[in-house]
């Protein structure tokens, strides 16, 4: 074990030129190095690549590397070629020839690490290349992507179990940075490693800082943000569809910040350059959808920002781990409003899958919502959410809500105006009424279309001028994020649910978080 153990860290001085592992490394590389298989979860930036490519430099043979990220892998051959170790890959960007050469060096026992795409795993032309020369280890990288329930699936992750049959002498290291406990289970249960040992890494991110603010003027509210607090400073901000990264990337470009779109629907020219220069530039700002981001190793990304309300926590936490690899201070930013709730509700709703799949959605949107309307610690509710409450400080000090505690009142009230509100509009057959109409109703507005249907004739027109339309929009927000309202159909026309009744009842209290009075910014920019 000692001369292993040394090996190890021979190659880590010898070829990396770091002095130490840090934190689960040794562990896991011993693991793999004696024949083990493990599974690795770390959060991004927590050094994964190292736990396989040791392993593979140590052990006789190639070790065989499965990622989905096929334009970064030129990139990641290149900087381990720079560092003398004996790297290729395979996938579809190559031609004949080149691919040639690399199978000549694999069966040559030239190659020290392989890259593979994991369609090519599906090719019973690459499994009989594979079983003609000697492997070392296989990793499994971005290993949550065998998870049909996350954003990332990719259906090929399925085939990789058939790496455990055909070659079980060799050991398997699958590695993530996504970590609940379902999607963990998954990846065992699906890559078929059920003898595997599991090293879990400690999510907390210290020096990144949460914060998420009331949305009302989103690219103002961003273009504040940015001024004030990481001016002339590299980062990200995500949007939900293609066409708000473009009128987003536009509009900071024209107060003077310097952006650029990256989403799918830029051809693959555009999208390549936009990655080199924010990987290559100093402050430059990405807006992107998710697209953007998988395996992009930019250590001093200052900032990432959310325009748009992401799915899940896990999504959240993975785009948000992007932001300060180097382990300096770093924002973790988002506005979040009522319309996020309704329009992923609404995509939930009217989206495919079947029952299974929108139940999960739900679940998964529910804790995203739970995390923006907490009163308490949004770190120690992040890694609650990862299973991790032991590692949780009871309030961290560095996210908005323990920076200043939200108030909180007794909203009960409240929640039954508008409920009642609800009651009524349903009696009228055939009628869509969202947000905007019940509001209106209950501040007392006479709008053509409250006088067109008589709405002013209902006994709640008019009993809630006691709160602004910003305050019961945000008690239609919380509302619907603690489910107890929801929204039906294509008009996000909102509805009771089972747990209404209490609250009508008046059986049940609804405590809410108070609205900041003044939510955009100071000194935001004018024009746009
Ligand atoms: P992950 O894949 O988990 O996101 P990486 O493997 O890309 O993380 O590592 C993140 C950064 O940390 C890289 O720049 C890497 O060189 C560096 N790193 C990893 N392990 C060590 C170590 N033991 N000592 C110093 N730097 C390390
Ligand atoms: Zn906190």
């Amino acid at each position: 074990m000692a001369v292993m153990e040394s090996e190890a860290l021979a190659a880590l001085r010898r070829v990396f030129g770091f002095e130490a592992f840090r934190g689960e490394q040794e562990a896991v590389i011993e693991h793999v190095i004696a024949g083990g298989d493990a599974v690795v979860l770390m959060p991004t930036g927590g050094g994964k690549s190292l736990c396989y490519q040791i392993p593979a430099l140590v052990r006789p043979g190639t070790g065989v590397v499965v990622s989905p990220l096929i334009a970064l892998m030129q990139d990641q051959v290149d900087a381990l070629r720079a560092l003398g170790v004996r790297a290729g890959f395979m996938n579809s960007t190559q031609d004949f020839d080149e691919r040639r050469v690399v199978e000549a060096e694999f069966l040559a026992g030239e190659l020290d690490l392989l890259y593979l795409a994991p369609e090519r795993l599906r090719l019973d032309s690459s499994l009989e290349l594979l079983s003609r020369g000697k492997i070392s280890v296989f990793a499994i990288d971005e290993a949550h992507c065998v998870s049909q329930w996350g954003h990332d699936f990719r259906p090929d992750y399925l085939t990789l179990s058939l790496l455990g049959e055909r070659w079980p002498d060799v050991p398997r290291i699958a590695l993530t940075a996504t970590a609940t406990h379902a999607t963990h289970r998954e990846i065992t249960e699906r890559l078929a490693m059920p003898d595997a040992r599991h090293f879990v890494a400690s999510f907390d991110r210290p020096n990144i800082q949460y914060r998420i603010v009331p949305k009302a003027d989103p690219k103002k509210q961003l273009l504040g943000f940015l001024r004030e607090e990481h001016a002339g400073d590299a980062g990200i901000v995500y949007c939900l569809s293609r066409n708000s990264v473009e009128k987003t990337a536009e509009f900071l470009s024209r107060n003077g910040i310097e952006a650029v779109p990256y989403h799918a629907g830029l051809d693959a020219g555009t999208r390549a350059a936009h990655q080199a220069r924010f990987l290559r530039e100093d402050g430059l700002v990405v807006v992107a959808t998710i697209a953007f981001g998988m395996g992009i190793d930019k250590p001093d990304v200052r900032f990432v920002a959310h325009l748009d309300l992401p799915k899940s926590v896990e999504g959240y936490y993975q785009e948000t781990g992007r932001a300060g690899r180097d382990g300096l201070p770093s924002t973790a930013w988002m506005a979040y409003g009522l319309n996020d709730v309704v329009q992923q509700r609404k995509l939930i709703h009217s989206g495919e899958g079947d029952e299974a799949f929108r139940r999960r959605a739900a679940q998964h949107l529910d804790a995203m919502l739970a995390l923006c309307e907490t009163a308490g610690c949004r770190r120690s509710r992040l890694l609650a959410y990862f299973g991790q409450d032991d590692d949780a400080p009871a309030g961290c000090g560095n996210c908005d809500t323990c920076l200043t505690p939200p108030e909180t009142w007794d909203g009960t009230v409240a929640a039954q105006k508008v409920l009642s509100a609800v009651v009524r509009l349903k009696r009228e057959r055939g009628q869509k009424f969202g947000t905007v109409q019940i509001v209106d109703i209950l501040l007392g507005k006479r709008t053509a279309k409250v006088i067109q249907f008589d709405h002013d004739q209902l006994s709640v027109f008019g009993i809630g001028e006691d709160l602004s339309e910003g305050e019961w929009r945000g008690v239609v927000r919380q509302l619907l994020a603690q489910g107890l309202l929801a929204v039906e159909g294509d008009y996000g026309t909102l509805v009771l649910t089972e747990a209404s009744g209490a609250v009508l009842r008046r059986e049940r209290e609804v405590p809410l978080r108070k609205e900041p009075k003044k939510p955009v910014t100071s000194r935001s920019g004018s024009s746009g």
